[in-house]
């Protein structure tokens, strides 16, 4: 029996924090344009930093670590503490970079466009996959440091980013190389990059890995039940995000609704929907955790996991034409590019953002716009879309159907009673 793993609800409106005793987690795309004071917690909260869309959504971090940093302070002044007096903020996630490969490579998958971080930091492609992910990972490792240096105030979480288990181990120790820190001495540790693959064989051995190197604390962000179950006994706690699907599936309102305010349709932003999530997966993994573990198919084979200190080589070797110095390069220019306005089409040529749009919704429309060109308009008759020709606005209108000219020699309906007597004006002097 080992103890389960703590839930946390992903809320995506912040005043829930107030209106709930369970751990919630808010991202900082929530936090960021509230000007109004935020409310006082009534339970653990926990900070994300909201990269996953930031990187699929621009292809870098646009957020300085300082303005994150100071709404971390706010947010440990305002939610207040607990009756003990401690802060109810428990943790702020550090702006870390994903290691899944829409992310890197960019271009639409499953129906999503991911910007690509490869457009900023590699936009020569000098480097393949695996060395960009050592590119992301140490990019995590630099603002892990920053946020120490920033505020070691206050409760930073870290990540641990990579794609298999020795490049999540190789992380741990790029942490201790790098920035000093030693996550084996964390209250918790994130492992970034494992949504897509907890439903795979790939994510018990990362979570086996990072246990043998010593971090016996994990957080896994946006879980899904089948991997939730399969590394319950590894998790320390986990979160999602997916808390009100069933309820934006449902088309109507529950039953048990209970915001009688609301004129919304479905429930899909209510609290209890988010609840109702929380107490049925809280229960469920309890109960999983009181019964000895099912026997597992016999595990593929592995190689051994690496002991500390000990490397083993990549698996294709780094070219020897100055891939380190584009490495360094990369680094380099994005962490330039942090908070500056600077923005790079898709093919890596520098693009100024639109003027006079600051930051917020209308900044993200723009940012639409741009990324994502309207599909040419359907064929009325046919359904098919219009192709599109070089040269021609696909969304120009076509021109007006008229009726068919009066053939001559047709025959010509008699006017009946009814019919609009037309009358002709008189010609203008
Ligand atoms: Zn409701």
């Amino acid at each position: 029996m080992t103890a389960p793993p703590q839930a946390q609800l992903g809320i995506p409106e912040v005043s829930f924090i107030g209106r709930t005793d369970v751990p919630v987690m808010v991202s900082d795309a929530r936090l960021r344009g509230r000007v109004s004071a935020y409310p006082k917690a009534t339970g653990p909260v926990y900070v994300d930093s909201g990269g996953f869309n930031e990187l699929k959504r621009h292809g870098r971090w646009t957020v300085p670590a300082e303005d994150y940093i100071a709404r971390g302070r706010r947010c440990q002044r305002e939610f207040g503490t607990d009756p003990d007096g401690r802060p109810w903020l428990h943790a702020l996630w550090q702006q870390d970079w994903m290691c899944e490969r829409p992310i890197i490579e960019g271009g639409v998958v499953a129906g999503q466009r991911y910007a690509g971080t490869r457009a900023f930091l590699d936009p020569g492609k000098v480097l393949d996959y695996d060395q960009l992910v050592v590119v992301h990972q140490m990019m995590t490792v630099l603002n892990g440091k920053r946020m120490r240096e920033l505020a070691p105030d206050l409760p930073v979480g870290y990540v641990v980013q990579g794609d298999t288990p020795d490049s999540y181990v190789r992380c741990v120790d790029m942490f201790r190389d790098y920035a000093g820190i030693d996550l084996t001495q964390e209250p918790i540790v994130g492992v970034g990059s494992v949504c897509a693959r907890q439903n795979t064989d790939e994510f018990r051995p990362i979570m086996e890995a990072l246990h043998a190197r010593g971090l016996n604390r994990l957080h896994t962000f946006g879980v899904k039940v089948t991997g939730l179950m399969a590394c319950r006994d590894l998790i320390a706690s986990y979160d999602s995000q997916t808390a009100y699907l069933a309820a934006r599936y449902l088309r109507r309102r529950m039953p048990d609704c209970d915001e009688h305010q609301s004129t919304a349709r479905t429930c899909a932003n209510h609290l209890h929907a988010g609840l109702s999530w929380y107490r049925d997966i809280d229960s469920r993994v309890r109960e999983a955790c009181h019964r000895p573990p099912a026997a597992r198919r016999p595990a593929m084979k592995r190689r051994p996991v690496l002991e500390r200190g000990e490397t083993r080589p990549l698996k294709r070797e780094p070219p020897t034409d100055g891939s380190e110095t584009a490495i360094a390069s990369a680094v380099q220019s994005s962490q330039d590019m942090v908070g500056t306005d600077r923005a790079l089409d898709r093919d890596g040529r520098d693009q100024r953002p639109a003027p006079g749009l600051p930051h917020g919704r209308t900044r993200r429309k723009a940012d639409n716009d741009t990324l994502l060109p309207r599909p040419p308009r359907r064929d009325r008759e046919t359904g098919r879309r219009a192709r599109a020709v070089a040269g021609t606005p696909t969304n120009a209108r076509r021109p007006r159907r008229r009726a068919p000219a009066a053939t001559p020699g047709a025959p010509v309906r008699a006017r009946r009673a009814g019919d609009a007597v037309r009358t002709p004006t008189a010609p203008r002097r």
